[in-house]
């Protein structure tokens, strides 16, 4: 009705590929909460919570949380009622076993992805903005040696969740280099294509977006 057309979106790609910044754009424009699991386990950190103590010296070095302690974490954050139009996930499903239980926990629930957004960055740019988010953010994984560990991950069990979505025909393939605003419609040009669009009306002065492209 007078809800913005919502969308079950997925945005993966390596460390530093903007995908956080760019998943905040989308996710608001579709008025879906953009649900990140790194930031839900950083601010269980910084809260001291049972659960962040539990993964903060895994986050530290870079390593991946178990699936068991991940999985429940995001079925419990889906099931809220503002996800049950569509959500924006970033940094989930990070490997191929939370593909599976992705697809189960929607599935049970009669619904299924639209599109999975891939950002695609070359790893030495990827490299690059890294440095540079250390040094503005102060995140105490990003140093060299934390930096190169998370990507070998990526490479290792990340990078094969693409292959999945690719052959299930829901990947996206976005050109990450660039300016934000040039990554910005790249992507909402592709949703478009997908017949994706968020409700201008419902955004207000949201119109210009990139939906346009
Ligand atoms: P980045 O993409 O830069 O590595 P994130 O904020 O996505 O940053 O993740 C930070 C850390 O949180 C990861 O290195 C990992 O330890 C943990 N984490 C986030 N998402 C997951 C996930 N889906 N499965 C396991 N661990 C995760």
């Amino acid at each position: 009705m007078t809800r913005p057309n919502s969308a079950r979106l997925l945005i993966v790609g390596p460390q530093g590929s903007g995908k956080g910044t760019q998943g905040v754009l989308v996710a608001e424009a579709f008025g879906a909460p953009q649900i990140a699991t790194g930031d839900i386990f950083r601010a269980n950190i910084t809260g001291g919570t049972e659960l962040g103590k539990r993964v903060q010296a895994i986050i530290e070095a870079g390593d991946l949380v178990s699936d068991e302690l991940t999985c429940e974490l995001v079925r419990d954050r889906l099931a809220q009622p503002d996800a049950a139009h569509g959500f924006l996930l970033d940094g989930f499903p990070r490997n191929l076993a939370q593909v599976d239980d992705l697809a189960e926990f929607l599935d049970s629930r009669g619904e299924a992805l639209d599109a999975v957004i891939e950002l695609r960055v070359p790893q030495d740019e990827s490299i690059a903005r890294l440095r540079q988010r250390a040094i503005d953010q102060g995140r105490t994984d990003d140093t060299e040696e934390v930096i190169a560990n998370r990507l070998a991950i990526y490479e290792r069990e990340t990078a094969p969740i693409l292959d999945v979505y690719r052959e299930r025909g829901l990947a996206l393939q976005i050109d990450g280099v660039g300016t934000l605003d040039e990554v910005t419609d790249r992507i909402f040009a592709s949703l478009a294509r997908r017949g994706l669009t968020p409700d201008a009306d419902e955004n207000g002065d949201n119109g210009d977006n990139g939906a346009a492209a």
